[in-house]
């Protein structure tokens, strides 16, 4: 059973250049944990907002828990109120009047005074945050409200829950923490998430399985190791990591281009030509005054050094190496690329 369900929902917006989502199609199962990703613009709050009920689509259809809750052309529209989904917002859109204690108990209203208070330290406890009930928002780090609105959120104990950007206003030392745990707090409560983020590292350290959008539309859904190493599209490819593209032709069954020739999956007729997807860490080089490569910059990113090589046909690839490895841009250098999975896309 799904748990939800977007059936090529399509939403556009007056004015916009084309459609803030496209024919988006999607399923979630209970408990799993979904990330959306994709650049700015690409459509992400649109869908959690759809999801939510704050927008109506244009087409095509949305069921929660089996139950339509949008249906375009349709006058049964469910509101975000009476969709059973929690929220936390970019912001977290907590209530600066209102204590901690109730701000969680906000979402509560229809139950007796007593059960919101239990409840709310229930959550609050859940979230480590039982000492600080009776503090004030502003009273609190960006960590701390992060996590009072995520219990705020799942206080009402919603079968999913959404959220958008939900780290980006967090330190980057706390954000792993805090990853770990609201991905042990959604695995413990059973909580169904869909969560969307502009940062390929976090829904793969946090996500079940990713999505990724491109222009409204879903290029790819997959488990992060799949979206990785065998990206559907030459843009997933390079928005999920460092790409490279090398040209090459299919030749007796391999695929040959100037770093060598690969093994050819597809069986593509011979002459066929394609892009081979490199990533850095499938790049070595070692110096060799008679090398055809060059070394054209070296990045320092702390755990490693990307080099970036000049291959003779003038195309670009970058080589992964030990932070350790240092060689000045100019270098000449042999380049072998060691490929463990062979992604190819049609020349366009
Ligand atoms: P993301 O969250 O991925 O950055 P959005 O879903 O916010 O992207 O936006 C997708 C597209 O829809 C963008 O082109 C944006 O300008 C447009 N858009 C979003 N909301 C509105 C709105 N309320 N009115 C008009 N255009 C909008
Ligand atoms: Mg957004």
């Amino acid at each position: 059973m799904s748990l939800l369900v977007l059936d090529a929902v399509t939403k556009r917006f007056p004015g916009g250049d084309g459609p803030a989502v496209e024919r988006l199609a999607l399923t979630v199962t209970p408990g799993e944990i979904l990330g959306l990703i994709g650049p700015s613009g690409s459509g992400k709050t649109t869908t959690l907002r759809l999801i939510a009920g704050f927008e109506a689509p244009d087409e095509g259809e949305i069921m929660i828990g089996g139950r339509a809750v949008a249906r375009a052309g349709a006058r049964d529209f469910v509101p975000p109120e009476a969709r059973g989904v929690g929220i936390v917002f970019q912001d977290y859109a907590l209530f600066p009047h209102l204590s901690v204690a109730d701000n969680v108990a906000f979402g509560l209203a229809e139950r007796p005074a007593d059960a919101r208070r239990v409840r709310a330290r229930g959550v609050l406890d859940l979230v480590g945050l039982a000492a600080f009930a009776d503090r004030y928002p502003h009273e609190l780090s960006g960590g701390q409200q992060q996590r009072v609105a995520l219990a705020r959120a799942l206080a009402p104990a919603p079968a999913l829950i959404l959220l958008d950007e939900p780290f980006s206003n967090v330190d980057a030392e706390l954000r792993a923490e805090l990853r770990e745990q609201v991905r042990e707090l959604l695995r413990t409560t059973g909580t169904t998430a869909v969560f969307v983020t502009h940062d390929h590292e976090e829904a793969f350290t946090l996500a079940d399985r990713v999505g990724v959008l491109h222009a409204g539309r879903l290029e790819q859904l997959d488990a992060p190791e799949v979206v990785y190493h065998r990206p559907a599209t030459p843009f997933v490819a390079a928005f999920v990591g460092d790409a490279d593209f090398l040209a090459g032709t299919v030749t007796e069954g391999r695929i040959a281009t100037e770093m060598g020739t690969f093994p050819d999956p597809h069986r593509l007729p011979p002459g066929t030509r394609v892009e081979l997807m490199i990533r850095p860490d499938d790049v070595g080089f070692t110096p060799d005054p008679d090398g055809d490569t060059v070394i054209v910059r070296r990045d320092f990113r702390g755990p490693v050094n990307v080099y970036c090589l000049r291959l003779p046909s003038g195309r670009r690839v970058h080589s992964s190496q030990p932070s350790t490895t240092i060689l000045a841009p100019g270098t000449r250098v042999r380049a072998i690329a060691e490929l463990l999975h062979i992604v190819t896309f049609p020349v366009a």
